[in-house]
Order: structure tokens, then sequence, then C-alpha cells
């Protein structure tokens, strides 16, 4: 997927100026927030579950070489061919590769970041082969033309009746706006697909080193077929998603679909070991998992390495305020929301994501949520401070802030200079006692909203005239 999160301000204000993506994210907000709420009250001892998920998943990053040789060792026993790619590209042309020696015509795919991350349609597409989605999202999206918004729910931008004419549109039959309907209109179509399509892509979920098997967690049945129906499959995962047993992988599910959908359990939880044995019903003849880095060792190496315990639930985006009113697509590439904000300039580069780790209040919402207790709003401030460290930041911010210090560190210039910045604001503030226009950086806060005006005191004064009272 190409990467425009520089654009992050000019696309955001689009985003707040689209009555279509402002309808669609108002009936989205807090649906998952309350059925999330909802379910983690079935949890007598939740927080010592997220304390024990932090703990498996931290393991699984420390001793990530033995346990992926330990799964590697158990899956090659059981038949899979496993592969190893550093980069977005080799993940790509090693899926081409397996298509071409398959002499595949047609792929069925069932929801992978990964492959949203090496931009893998766009790659297969171009290899001339036919490929569809089959998570309902995501083939909404594909029909669009588009990417996903959000990482569990990847059309939450589009509205019913966008994708009642999009369905009118693309399928040739009735325009439908029961979404019961839509749904079973879109399973007509997709179903012949499952049924002649050579090859599957999944993504997976976890990989569990006692048993050599991938895993994913899905709600519509699509990855089940995916997974089971074409005579090639081939999975597609990060390096990070090593977890040790069978064990760890119920306690981590328990939060991971509380905190996605707000279930209890997935309808799906689809364990492979290996291509289809003798004696079996259905499953791949060949089974091949390509494990990847794609930047996450370095992220492993770095201060920001917590960020790798992500279980990829979607928790944090739907609690943030910023994500809440812009959606996922301002974010510019694969991850939005505050886990976005430091995955993509962590695998992107940070020069090339200058603005995400700043979208954000750090009101922490996002850290209070996540089931593996990443410390989501630490780590944008580091981030943050490399971006100072490196010069990226523009350079009337920096020289604001080189002000800003020097004054902070002379109490009389500081106490002289917002004494009078108070009166005047008061002055200009009027008897509405608003700002319509703030200069400099502030222009961006009043270009879409009031800046409340200033009491005319400093909170110096203020506080010194309580005190006298008696009253702090
Ligand atoms: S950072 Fe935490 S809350 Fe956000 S998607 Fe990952 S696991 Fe979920």
């Amino acid at each position: 997927m190409q990467v425009s999160s520089n654009q992050f301000k000019q696309a955001a204000s689009v985003k707040l100026a689209d009555p279509n993506v402002q309808k669609a994210l108002r009936n989205a907000k807090g649906k998952l927030v309350v059925a999330r709420s909802r379910s983690i009250l079935e949890l007598d001892n939740f927080e010592e579950i997220r304390d024990a998920a932090a703990r498996i998943r931290d393991f699984g990053l420390l001793h990530m070489d033995v346990l992926l040789e330990e799964w590697e060792k158990k899956a090659v026993a059981a038949g899979t061919i496993v592969h190893w790619a550093e980069t977005p590209q080799q993940v790509n042309d090693m899926v081409i590769e397996i298509a071409r020696k398959h002499e595949v015509r047609k792929i069925i795919k069932s929801k992978s970041m990964l492959g949203e991350e090496t931009n893998l349609n766009h790659a297969l597409e171009t290899a001339g082969l036919d490929v569809r989605e089959t998570d309902l999202g995501e083939y909404i999206i594909q029909q669009f033309g588009e990417t996903p918004s959000h990482i569990i729910a990847p059309a939450v931008h589009k509205s019913k009746d966008d994708i009642a004419d999009l369905f009118a549109l693309k399928h040739g039959r009735p325009r439908l706006d029961d979404i019961a309907a839509l749904t079973h209109e879109a399973r007509e179509i997709l179903r012949p697909h499952f049924l002649d399509a050579d090859m599957g892509i999944s993504g997976a979920n976890f990989l569990v080193a006692e048993t050599g098997s991938t895993m994913i967690v899905t709600n519509e049945g699509n990855g089940r077929m995916t997974t089971t129906m074409p005579r090639v499959h081939v999975a597609i995962t990060g390096v990070e998603k090593i977890v040790p047993t069978l064990e760890d992988i119920s306690l981590l599910l328990r939060l991971l679909t509380r905190s996605a959908t707000g279930q209890s359990i997935s309808n799906y939880l689809s364990f492979t070991t290996g291509p289809k044995r003798p004696g079996d019903k259905d499953g791949p003849g060949e089974f091949h998992v390509i494990i990847v880095d794609a930047g996450r060792t370095t992220v492993l190496a770095s201060e920001i390495r917590e960020a790798l315990r992500c279980i990829r639930c979607g928790a944090c985006m739907n609690h943030c305020p910023v994500y809440q009113n812009i959606g996922g697509h301002a974010y510019g590439w694969v991850y939005p929301g505050p886990i976005g904000s430091i995955l993509t300039p962590a695998y992107v580069g940070i020069e090339k994501a200058i603005d995400l780790p700043n979208a954000s209040t750090l009101c922490n919402q996002c850290g209070v949520v996540c089931p593996v207790k990443i410390p989501l709003p630490d780590l944008m401030r580091k981030l943050r401070e490399q971006q100072v460290q490196k010069n990226l930041r523009p350079w009337p911010e920096r020289l604001g802030l080189r002000l800003w210090a020097w004054t902070a560190t002379r109490p009389a210039v500081y106490g002289f200079l917002t004494g009078i910045a108070a009166r005047l604001g008061k002055w200009l503030g009027g008897r509405e006692r608003l700002l319509h226009r703030l200069p400099a950086a502030g222009s961006e806060w009043t270009a879409s909203r009031d800046f409340p005006a200033p009491s005319g005191k400093t909170f110096r004064e203020l506080y010194a005239k309580h005190r006298n009272k008696g009253t702090r």
C-alpha cells in the first residue's frame, strides 16, 4: 500500500468535511465501544488476564528466535513449506512464484493486513492473476477500489446506502436496502469463486510454537473456506505473531474477541497444521507459510518494542477521539488509530509519517483499553522525541519551542509576556469571550473551531490571588 501519511492533516480535513464519511462514522461510533465494555464484565479478573496476556506476548517477543525455530520444526514435520521474507517485495515475489509453479489462475483471499502492507493484491493482479477478497468488508472495499479504514471493520467508513448502490452497480441486480439481504447477495456472488479458486491466501492471528500451527480468528466462515477449499494455500504472517502454547492462545482469545467486537468468542477459530493428510476430508494439497520481518526485528531492537505485542483487536482506534472523527484513511497507510501512529513510522520510516505520533491528545483511552497493555501514549511520546532529536519537526515549531523554553526558564520574562497575552486575549475575545482566529500554529485550531479567550489574568496571578484568600 502506498504511504501517504505525510498528508495526514490535509486528509483529516477532507474527512471531517465529508458528510458521507461523518455519517458512517457517527453510526459506527460507540457500537464497538459499548459491546466491548459489556463483554469484559463477563470476566471477574479482567485486569489479571490483561497482565497475563502482556506477559505472554513479551515472552514470545523475547524468545522469538527460539520459538520460531521450534514452530518451523513442527510445521515442517507436519508437511508445511516454510518461507522467510525480509521485505514486502520478497513476500509478493514468493506468492507469485508459488502461484506460477501451480499454474494458478484464480486466488481467493481471507483478510490479511500484512497483504495490505505489501500491496499484495496489486502485485498479483499485475502478474495476471484473478484475486477475490472474501471477507465481506474486504470484498466491499475491493469493489470500491479502496483500502481498509479499520483493521477489523475495513468498510466502517461506508454507509448501508453506499453499499446498496455499489452492489446494484457491480452485481447488475435490483438495489437492496436491507443489510441481511445485501450480505446474502454478496455470499451468492462469492460462492462460485470459493469453488473454482486454485489458491487461497490468508493471514494468521497467531503461530503456535508447540504445534507448528497457524491460527486465524474469523466471524464469517470465509477464512475456513479459503484455507481448506483451494488446492494450494499460502498463509502470510509477521514474525511477532509467535506464541508458545495453545494454552497461551486460549488466554489471548478471551481478550481478543471481547476487545475487538465485544464477543465472548468469535464464530470460527481455525488452526492449520500442515496440508491435507490421507484420510482428511478437506484441506489444501500444499500448505505454504511465509514468515515476514518487514521492519519488525528493527522495532524489536528499539525503544518502542512493546508495540509488537499488538494482537490487532482494533480497540485503541474504536476508543480514540481522533480516529472516531476522521476514520482510518487519513492516517495514510495500513494501520490507523493509535497503534497505526506508532507502527506506520516504525515500519515505513519516521520521516514519512511526521504527523502521526502527534495525531493524539495523549488522553490514554487507547492505553486503558489495549488488552495487552501497550503503553500507546508513551510510545507516541518516544517517537515525538525521536522527531525532535532528528530535527524532523518544521522550523517554525522548533523555533517556537526554543523561544518557549527560553522564556519558561526566566520567570520574570515569562510572567511579563504571559501577562500581556492574557490581557490582549481577553480584549480580543470581546463580549463573546471567544477568539475566532489565532496566529501562527494556533490558526490550525481556529480553522474549525473557536478558542476560549483568557480571563485577562495569568494562571500565576489567579493562583496567587486565591492563595492569599486561602481558597487554593
Ligand atoms: S494496540 Fe492494543 S488495542 Fe490497539 S489494536 Fe493492538 S492490541 Fe488492540
